[in-house]
């Protein structure tokens, strides 16, 4: 079993431009399958992530 522990101390590491991550930036994405969230590096600008929700009526 993994452990997660919150830290509110830390700050995580873009993997790409090895930047502290105080803010991250996202856009949204709108499609006929719904709404998605990119979020990217605000120093860099590199994808870090999507958001997986598909839609408002699946949560
Ligand atoms: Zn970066």
């Amino acid at each position: 079993m993994i452990q997660v522990e919150e830290r509110d101390d830390l700050n995580p590491i873009c993997p790409h431009c090895a930047a502290e991550i105080k803010r991250v930036f996202a856009r949204k994405l709108e499609s006929a399958f719904g709404v998605r969230f990119i979020y990217f590096c605000s120093s860099c600008k590199k994808t870090l992530g999507v958001s997986h929700r598909k839609g408002f009526w699946m949560g």
